[in-house]
């Protein structure tokens, strides 16, 4: 079987020796020696600073929002189903307007097009869709005259660049996903990169309870911090991410190289590098997918439809703008196989099944 995905196994004779100093030192959690040498290394790596470690990604985007103040929320409907329900969880008002149809990214002008027709939104909420970033200056410009904030969901863009710096460095916060079926994780983790030291400060209070180790509880907080053992999962991991980056950004390139004459491929921008977190392509309509599909399961290849359906869809009680794009690109969106353990050999034999599909 070639699989859709395959975490990365954490190297144990590199992790027994972390976890016993942990057992040692008999510090566990609350922001631990190796939870801040995590940390440092990340933001290293990354080329960030302010960056929070949190306990998934899902929490990321709610503390980022609380962190710089935003209430209600201007989306993309094309993203993994926790983009907006970490909103909807903690009531933020949210309403949807378009992508634009080759990046499969929010569009601009939609955004725009949003606040002309009165989107009261403080905070734009943007995913660079399977790491490929959106067009973060066409955004900052829409958001600098609606005088709104941004947070982009950057769970896909780990280590992904943007003319030679970090994506994450865009917008008021941008948060990533260390879950294990991430390019890098924790086993469950998650960070925000915030622009403004300030917010980064509230929100290291917000994941612990709102406690100030000076000044008591300042805040409603949450419990939202990463422990010492997932840390110590982040440090082995990350010793191999150049590799593990490398390899799954060759694969994608040999993917895109072999499909490009015989499926649409999002567009991808221009000015960044592929991390290989996804590999997607779009077929012509619904009935192409369910073939292409179909013949890719009789071959023992798994590909998975998504994202689909389009998030207004799910959350029918959020004003939308508009989403004729985003509906149809949800129809004819299929992800094929790509991850750490995959080959190239493996590709070739995936490109082959879909031009059987075809
Ligand atoms: C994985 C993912 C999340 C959620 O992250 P968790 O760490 O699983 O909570 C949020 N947004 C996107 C786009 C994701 O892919």
């Amino acid at each position: 079987m070639i699989a859709l995905n395959s975490p990365v196994k954490p190297n144990l004779n590199k992790l027994l020796p972390l976890l016993e100093k942990v057992n040692n030192s008999g510090w566990y959690t609350n922001f631990g020696p190796l939870h801040n040498e995590l940390t440092e290394r990340l933001e290293d790596y990354l080329g960030v600073k302010n960056l929070l470690l949190t306990n998934n990604g899902t929490s990321a985007l709610q503390v980022a929002a609380k962190a710089i103040g935003s209430r209600s929320i201007l989306a993309t409907p094309f993203s993994f189903v926790a983009t907006v329900s970490a909103f909807k969880w903690q009531q933020d008002d949210v309403a949807f307007t378009d992508i634009d149809a080759k990046t499969l990214n929010l569009c601009p002008d939609a955004i725009m097009n949003a606040y002309r027709k009165g989107c009261k939104a403080d905070t734009i909420v943007a995913t660079h869709v399977y790491g490929n970033p959106c067009d973060v200056k066409g955004i900052n410009a829409v958001s600098e005259k609606n005088n709104c904030q941004i947070i982009y969901d950057a769970a896909h863009a780990f280590g992904v660049k943007l003319n030679n710096g970090s994506v994450l460095n865009y917008g008021h916060a941008s948060t990533l996903s260390f879950h294990a079926t991430k390019i890098f994780h924790t086993v469950e983790g998650g960070a925000i990169v915030f622009k403004d030291k300030g917010n980064f400060e509230t929100a290291r209070e917000i994941i612990n309870f709102g406690i100030n180790p000076e000044n008591g509880i300042v805040d409603v907080g949450i419990n939202a911090k990463l422990n010492e053992y997932q840390a110590a999962v982040g440090l082995v991991n990350l010793e191999e991410i150049d590799d593990i980056v490398n390899h799954r950004a060759e694969l994608f390139y040999a993917y895109r190289n072999g499909l490009k004459d015989i499926v649409e491929l999002p567009e991808w921008h221009p000015e960044a590098n592929a991390n290989g977190a996804y590999m997607p392509v779009l077929l012509n309509n619904a009935e192409t997918l369910k073939k292409v599909s179909q013949v890719l399961n009789n071959r023992n290849i798994q590909s998975r439809h998504y994202f689909s359906p389009s998030l207004d869809e799910i959350f029918e009680d959020s004003p939308s703008f508009g989403t004729t794009n985003s509906l149809n690109v949800a129809n004819r969106i299929l992800c094929l196989p790509l991850h750490a353990h995959l080959t190239i050999e493996d590709v070739n034999t995936v490109i082959s099944a879909i031009k059987e599909g075809i």
